[in-house]
């Protein structure tokens, strides 16, 4: 960055460098440093959405300030941003698509390539929703791509085997076979994207469905391709979506949130109605609508009502997603299926960010303790311990010094992990009992000087000693495999299963598809196969 000031006063700010995710962290820094300099003050509200990023920046112009000798602290003033009014200069349009994960920019992008005139609403401050979490690739069958990569089984049979024993519904899961091979060539037509093979392991050509059929359903040897630049394919995806969605003129509208369906009087879906961050109420008018609005991990009570075991659970979706479009849809009557059938995570950070296992002290390679809301540890601590998770109404993970790898320090600057020089200084800053967790922890202590756990049969024991460290996590609410029932057309049903005119949906908003279980791969499919389906089925009828 580069900074011209004073002692008190600010005169510019410039992010001269910068690799960050275009999508999320590139508008942070493009729309921060002119907040900063606005409100002459290192306190204003970040981009929603791209808090690290807009905390990076700020640490940054602190950082300016004192190698030129200032003290920032003279800009740590309380600011509120006075953001210009959001303009809504196009409210009318051929599809209408609510919500900019992965599902709903592929939605926007094939609608406004077939011709359509396209309106793309997004309730947060940026695009990529939680489709930027993912990890893998996409599960397809029969692409050009797979053909030339030499992958042999992904064939059009394999697929729908892998799918269909778990409950998706026929139409959905061959609707899903017939279009992946499709979506995936044109990702790479017409976004450039080069794909690679996206397994890992060894595949049985005595029972090649080997993988798809054990507790944790892997379709990534047979049928999984990755965008090979960079290793997560979402991230590519929606980088060169988001410059797609520009270049060919779709309306975007982000902090819009759709709060209603507007109908005529035969009952077909005409428009939305949305509000924006600055509260203005907004009507947008379309020939067809199509819901993406990912799943409900947000929405606790939602959550709870639906899966009341999983009342101590958290997420680790990132995106604000609270069922919107499934609430939306039902208050037209459409049938939602499989709504009980959700993947957890066994170990997320409460708050609102997510870090893979392997870079968690409860990770896969536990050097932690997991202790309760009465600072007592409660289980053999190690990644799969949900059961006894949720059975407690807050856990916490303590661990040693070196265990604060460089993900956990981003987390600690922006405040979600805690640190004490003393056991009892921790356990203030986590809200337990001093004494309570200063008995834990000498008993986990003198269990480890002994080799024994006297309490629990782990076998990896380390005493924990020195400056500790520590935050609380929970089993997270991470994939909904059911929601509003569509066709093969990516049509909403209604309770009778007849489509309701003008509405569509796809991705995690959506069941059907996959039935009681996620094959790996198959989330992310989810989101690009049915959205590239529905914007393809969406536009056809609103051009006629
Ligand atoms: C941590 C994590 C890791 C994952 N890893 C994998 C993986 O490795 N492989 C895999 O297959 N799947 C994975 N998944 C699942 C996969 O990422 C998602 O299922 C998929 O990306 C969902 O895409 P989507 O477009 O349907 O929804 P999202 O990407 O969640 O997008 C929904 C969008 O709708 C917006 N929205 C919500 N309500 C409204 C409203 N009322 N108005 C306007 N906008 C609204 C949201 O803000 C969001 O931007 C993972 C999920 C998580 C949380």
């Amino acid at each position: 960055m580069e900074i011209r000031a004073t002692a008190d006063k600010l005169y510019s700010i410039r992010v001269t460098e910068q690799t960050e995710t275009e999508s999320i962290g590139g508008v942070a820094a493009e729309e921060l440093p002119g907040r900063i300099y606005e409100t002459q003050s290192l306190m204003v509200d970040g981009v929603s959405g791209a808090t690290i990023t807009s905390d990076a920046i700020k640490d940054a112009v602190r950082a300016a300030l004192l190698s030129g000798g200032f003290d920032p602290t003279v800009y740590e003033v309380e600011a509120h941003y006075q953001a210009e009014a959001l303009r809504y200069d196009v409210t009318e349009a051929d599809v209408i698509v609510v919500g900019a994960g992965g599902a709903g920019m592929t939605a926007a992008y094939t609608a406004r390539e077939q011709g359509a005139s396209v309106i793309l609403l997004e309730k947060s401050g940026v695009v990529g929703g939680n489709s930027l979490c993912a990890q893998m690739g996409i599960n397809a069958a029969d692409s050009q791509v797979q053909q030339e990569l030499g992958m042999n089984y992904a064939t059009a049979e394999n697929l729908k085997a892998a799918h269909i024993r778990y409950g998706g519904r026929e139409n959905v899961v061959d609707a899903y076979v017939a279009s992946s091979g499709e979506t995936v060539d044109w990702l790479r037509d017409t976004l450039n994207i080069n794909f690679t093979y996206g397994g890992r392991g060894e595949i049985d050509p005595a029972d090649p469905l080997a993988s798809v059929g054990e507790d944790h359903p892997s379709g990534s040897e047979l049928f999984m391709v990755r965008a090979d630049d960079d290793g997560y394919t979402t991230l590519t995806l929606v980088n060169a979506l988001t410059t797609a969605l520009d270049n060919a003129g779709v309306t975007l509208y982000k902090q819009t949130e759709a709060t209603a369906l507007i109908t005529d009087g035969t009952g077909r879906v005409t428009g939305v109605k949305a509000v924006s961050a600055d509260g203005q109420k907004i009507e947008f008018t379309g020939k067809t609508v199509i819901l993406a609005t990912g799943g409900f991990g947000q929405n606790h009570d939602m959550l709870v009502q639906i899966r009341p075991d999983l009342a101590n659970a958290i997420t680790d979706e990132i995106a604000p997603t609270t069922g919107d479009g499934i609430r939306m849809a039902q208050e037209l009557g459409a049938k939602t299926v499989d709504m009980e059938y959700l993947q957890t995570f066994p170990h997320a950070i409460y708050g609102d960010t997510w870090l893979p296992p392997m870079a968690m002290p409860g990770g896969f390679m536990t050097t932690a303790i997991f202790v309760n809301q009465d600072a007592q540890r409660y289980t053999t601590e190690g990644f799969e311990t949900s059961a006894d998770t949720l059975q407690q109404q807050a856990v916490y993970c303590v661990f040693n010094e070196d265990d604060l790898n460089d993900n956990l320090k981003q987390l600690q600057a922006r405040g979600f992990i805690q640190s004490g020089d003393t056991v009892e200084e921790l356990a203030a800053a986590l809200g337990l009992e001093p004494a309570a967790l200063r008995a834990t922890v000498d008993q986990w202590n003198a269990d480890c000087d002994a080799g024994q756990d006297s309490q629990f049969d782990r076998h990896n024991l380390k005493p924990l000693a020195g400056k500790l460290y520590g935050y609380r996590f929970g089993v997270g609410a991470h994939y909904f495999m059911g929601g509003l029932l569509i066709n093969e057309r990516t049509q909403v049903l209604d309770e009778n299963e007849q489509p309701i005119a003008g509405l569509y949906a796809a991705g995690e908003t959506t069941g059907g598809f996959h039935g009681s279980v996620r094959v790996d791969g198959s989330g992310v499919g989810d989101a690009f196969v049915f959205g590239h389906l529905s914007g393809q089925m969406a536009s056809q009828e609103a051009l006629g």
